[in-house]
């Protein structure tokens, strides 16, 4: 086949354009050609940086050097389970880069992107090209450019999804998982009663006027998260000026003056604490997260503060004495598609079927999610190009649901989101069951429908 690409060269034998040398990116690759694709892979390091990358492998882990756990009964280590089982070439590497880190798989990271890195350059059918791709091309594709994309990429995204179905910054608040929410303390109400639910639709975490300066003057004095220099450069920018604004830090907002968050997120109008029956001091509300309603959001609490930070210091809300963050809040630059718009949950473009994304432009969050998808999309653009149809993996296997998810999820406050078992679908067992109890049930139902799906 031969393809013209944007950037003028003619590429021959090309079956596969893909782009980014990513963790989604080096997987899709890999699996596209090990189907018999000639896969061009496009990597504009190190000749255009990121601003978070810092060598010019292939693969490279960005921030942490954990892929997360490696037990089945955790979400991540049933998504990394099915990856296993479907062949996945950088869990391999990264299981062969592996450090002793209890039950999680942290890897040495220059070890992994390396070996990565050899893999796919010695692969016999792919093509990597140095080269930053400005535009999306006509030729068969898979985009995995990643939360950092180059500009002239997102705005070829952009003209191609319409400017407002791009996402260029993360500011997103904690996500707790219900059953470990104190109801005792706290109490589910709407302000001014005028939920759809007649208990209520939020979950309110009450503040006496002690308790809310203990909380303020902590999160005045928290480790925070420091903005890199790429970061700074998109706050002067004028979307990210109004944005930014708009969901600033609580940490931020706290640092404003004792009383802001009383008078912002925290304000309690409207709202009466049934035990003591009056207003509370403050309150911090959770809304409902998913429609299992096992994920509670922190209403309007975006942060960027350090994980750990941010674990003792939320547990310090009334309420959330226990609480398990299953997503931390986070604010970087971050570039994701509207997926539930724009994608299908076999990660082809709703316009093309030869046109993939995959990795965490299409909100699929985390490395092994990042890497899973991008599994899905090289396979995928595999078969459409045999004239095969495209899979969609079982919605109740970890990564059948989250690709459900991202290209489902509700859009007006569609975020990123990672594998966790609040996204499968509820079993039979569910109301019996809980904690490890329930999710080691849904981990034997997700790899049994695997292994089906596989004959
Ligand atoms: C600062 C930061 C910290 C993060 N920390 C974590 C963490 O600790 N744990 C976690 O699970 N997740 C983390 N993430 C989220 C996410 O899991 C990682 O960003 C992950 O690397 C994303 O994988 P990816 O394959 O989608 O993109 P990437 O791994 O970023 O790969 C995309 C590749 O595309 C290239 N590229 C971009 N534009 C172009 C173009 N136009 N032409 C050619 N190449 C291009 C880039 O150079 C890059 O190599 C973090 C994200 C950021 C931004």
């Amino acid at each position: 086949m031969e393809g013209q690409i944007p950037n003028g060269t003619i590429l021959r034998m090309t079956d596969l354009i893909i782009i980014g040398g990513g963790l989604a990116g080096s997987e899709a690759a890999w699996q596209a050609a090990e189907r018999g694709l000639n896969v061009t892979l496009y990597e504009m390091r190190p000749r255009v940086q990121t601003g978070a990358h810092e060598t010019e492998h292939l693969a490279e882990l960005v921030c942490s050097n954990s892929l997360g756990s490696n037990l089945p009964d955790r979400a991540s280590g049933l998504l990394k389970e099915e990856c296993r089982r479907l062949g996945s070439m950088l869990l391999e590497c990264a299981e062969s880069a592996a450090l002793p880190a209890g039950a999680a798989l942290a890897v040495d990271r220059e070890i992994f992107a390396r070996r990565v890195t050899e893999r796919i350059e010695s692969h016999p059918h792919i093509k990597i090209v140095r080269e930053e791709m400005t535009e999306i091309p006509s030729a068969p594709v898979v985009v995995a450019s990643g939360p950092l994309t180059s500009a002239r990429l997102s705005e070829s995204i952009a003209a191609l999804n319409g400017a407002e179905h791009l996402y260029f910054f993360d500011a997103i608040a904690p996500i707790v998982s219900a059953d470990s929410i104190n109801m005792e303390i706290a109490f589910r109400a709407s302000r001014y009663d005028t939920g759809k639910q007649d208990d209520g639709d939020y979950i309110n975490c009450p503040f006496t006027k002690e308790e809310y300066e203990t909380f303020v003057a902590a999160l005045q004095t928290a480790e925070r998260i420091e903005l890199r220099a790429f970061e700074d450069a998109i706050r002067t920018g004028v979307k990210a000026g109004t944005f930014f604004e708009g969901c600033l830090p609580v940490e931020i907002i706290a640092e404003r003056g004792a009383q802001s968050l009383a008078f912002g997120p925290m304000r309690p109008v409207g709202l009466r604490d049934p035990r003591v029956g009056k207003r509370p001091y403050a309150v911090v509300q959770l809304r409902q997260d998913n429609l299992a309603g096992d994920l509670y959001n922190l209403v309007g609490f975006q942060t960027n503060l350090k994980f750990p930070e941010q674990k003792r210091v939320f547990r310090l809300i009334p309420g959330l004495e226990r609480a398990e963050i299953v997503r931390f809040g986070q604010m970087h630059r971050n570039t994701f598609i509207a997926s539930p718009k724009v994608l299908r949950a076999t990660l082809q473009h709703v316009s093309r079927d030869d046109l993939f994304f995959a990795g965490q432009v299409t909100g699929a969050e985390g490395y092994m999610g990042n890497i899973a998808t991008g599994l899905l999309a090289g396979w995928n653009a595999a078969r459409v190009l045999r004239g095969e149809s495209a899979l969609e993996l079982p919605q109740s296997t970890m990564l059948g649901a989250l690709c459900h998810y991202v290209t489902h999820a509700d859009l007006r406050d569609f975020q990123p989101m990672k594998a966790n078992f609040g996204i499968l679908p509820p079993i039979e067992s569910d109301k019996r069951l809980k904690g490890r109890d329930r999710a080691r049930a849904h981990s034997e139902r997700a790899l049994a429908e695997l292994e089906n799906f596989l004959k």
